[in-house]
């Protein structure tokens, strides 16, 4: 009888295969010389990992992929780090330890400051630190890299697998991937969704109890790993995936056709990003715009701020890739939870309320001044509008109205080209913008809902905590209560609304956010295909039935 194994994420799609197993890290000591000649192996083993995770992120780059190259290259960092390096040679030279022993103690020791962490993407970020352990540990041993040959309709399966090796899996065309370990936000999960692998992470030790050759079916649509399937089970699955190939091919006949409701009122379809290249993406799915660009994701993995050139530049390159479609620009949203390295802050206890997003801004005005400068001149090339995120209060907007035009005037003065005359609008993510949003949607040129963290401060419930985010859903009706708040604000201004959280990409949200009047929803590229489908099919009355039942449902 089949058995089934559940993970905790992924990348979608399926995979009917036979399993292959990737062999374990050997786990002898190699006794050297003297404590210089074991440095001596540490620093090849560091020159070996840096060179491949170099080598592969550069084949990334050559095929476009810019985004996984950035995630080789932040590995590539690491291995090198020099807190990695000063105290593996102190363990080794001062305390005498072997070499294995003091690069797992440090490793272990360096993950664990980020595993402690409140923010959730940092947390994961600690996977890369044990992802670089894993491959300084395999090149100690002159065992880096995938050691066998992988036939093609393989399901690899590996207590963890590196981003390096994801990488490196993908030039075989395998099926698909299993680990024992691993979060759905972590690198190799991302990496595998945005390079098309099924896969499935965090199944948990008894994956590893699974023979090699063993027949499985990988389904990451609900990460769901199948072993030893029955006949009917193949069956079934066989028949999904020749479902899904019918469906993409529909969903890929609308791409060139606009978000709308069966009777023709418009919902428009724009995705986020996080880097310019996404924007690509967001073409190739359809985007009818960029309503979030976050650009953080700028200034992260660096030594310090991008300069107002580089941001120009960047800023330039999506509004050219998006040919005159609407690009939202949100400004640096940082703090609290998401500490640059480069920007002394104070340690806070409530992180998420303190000093993050525009608050930050109104502390390193240098910073904002730099990024508006950067976007005031990028406008002259498209459709750009500017996003605050993190407002409360109308002083919050008339201080970043003020610094706008300080910055435009300065630019004026230096002659220098730009538009000063670009919409400025604010994020609804704060319950205290939603409820006096008619008293900001006076002064704003639009609004866009920021569900993930209007749903964390409504529900009082940390965004990163699986079991709460359960419980006090982003759908739930005080959330959806604040949100037609926010809408019915904005029409009565006659001023566009748009979603940009999650919410926006699930096909049933969708459909009670176009009922409560959202003029616009913006989500992960991937996600706009489903979404166009899903509200084709329903009318406008339909969406406003379903927007107010979810308005007054009392969950049992
Ligand atoms: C949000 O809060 O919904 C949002 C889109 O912003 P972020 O997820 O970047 O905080
Ligand atoms: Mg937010």
């Amino acid at each position: 009888m089949s058995k089934r194994l559940q993970g905790v994420g992924g990348a979608p799609g399926i995979a009917i295969g036979q399993v292959v197993r990737l062999l374990d890290i050997p786990n002898q000591q190699i006794i050297d010389a003297n404590p210089e000649a074991a440095l001596t192996r540490f620093q090849h083993a560091q020159e070996l990992v840096v060179t491949r995770l170099q080598r592969l992120a550069e084949q990334l780059r050559t095929e476009g992929r810019d985004d996984e190259a950035g995630i080789l290259d932040a590995q590539s960092l690491l291995a090198e780090d020099i807190s990695l390096t000063d105290e593996v040679q102190r363990r080794v030279r001062d305390e005498q330890e072997a070499l294995e022993p003091a690069v797992s103690a440090t490793i272990t020791q360096m993950r664990d400051i980020l595993a402690g962490l409140d923010d959730p993407y940092l947390r994961e970020r600690a996977a890369d630190i044990d992802h670089v352990g894993q491959m300084i540990k395999a090149a100690l041993h002159g065992t880096l890299g995938i050691q066998r040959e992988i036939p093609s309709d393989a399901v690899i399966v590996a207590a963890d697998l590196t981003p390096a090796e994801t990488a490196e899996l993908r030039g075989g065309s395998v099926a698909g991937f299993a680990t024992a370990v691993g979060g759905a936000t972590g690198h190799t999960a991302i990496l595998a969704r945005s390079l098309g692998i099924p896969a499935i992470v965090g199944l948990g030790d008894a994956l590893l109890d699974i023979s090699d050759a063993t027949d499985v079916i990988l389904d990451g649509d609900t990460s769901t790993l199948v072993v030893e399937p029955a006949q009917h089970e193949i069956r079934i699955y066989e028949q999904r995936i020749a479902d899904q190939n019918v469906r993409k091919q529909q969903r890929q006949s609308l791409r060139d056709q606009p978000g709308q409701l069966a009777d023709g009122h418009a919902v428009a379809l724009w995705a986020n990003i996080g880097h310019p290249d996404d924007a690509l993406v967001a073409r190739e799915q359809g985007a009818e715009g960029v309503g979030l660009f976050r650009t953080e994701f700028l200034f992260l993995h660096r030594n310090e701020a991008p300069t107002e050139e580089e941001q120009y530049i960047a800023y330039c390159s999506v509004l050219e890739t998006m040919e005159g479609r609407p690009v939202v620009v949100r400004t640096l949203d940082i703090g609290g939870d998401k500490p640059l390295p480069y920007l002394a802050m104070p340690t806070e206890p409530n992180p998420f309320l303190g000093v993050r997003g525009l608050r930050l801004c109104m502390n390193r005005p240098d910073l904002f001044t730099a990024q508006l400068r950067a976007l005031l001149r990028a406008a002259t090339h498209g459709d750009l509008w500017i996003m605050l995120p993190m407002v409360a209060t109308p002083q919050d907007f008339s201080w970043a109205t003020q610094q706008l035009t300080v910055v435009a005037e300065a630019l004026q003065s230096e002659k220098i080209a730009h538009r000063a005359d670009v919409p400025l609008g604010i994020m609804i993510e704060t319950p205290a913008a939603a409820i006096t949003a008619d008293i900001l949607a006076k002064d704003v040129s639009f609004f866009s809902i920021g569900s993930n963290d209007l749903t964390q401060y409504t529900m009082a419930a940390d965004r990163g905590l699986a079991e709460l985010v359960q419980q006090y859903p982003h759908d739930a009706p005080a959330v959806l209560r604040l949100i037609a708040c926010a809408v019915e604000a904005g029409k009565q201004a006659g001023i566009p609304v748009g979603v940009c959280g999650e919410l926006a990409s699930e096909p049933e949200a969708a459909i009670i956010l176009a009922g409560l009047g959202v003029d616009e929803l913006s989500m992960t590229a991937v996600a706009i295909p489903e979404v166009k489908e899903r509200l084709l099919a329903i009318t406008r009355d339909e969406a406003c039935r379903a927007a107010q039942r979810a308005v007054d449902r009392v969950d049992d």
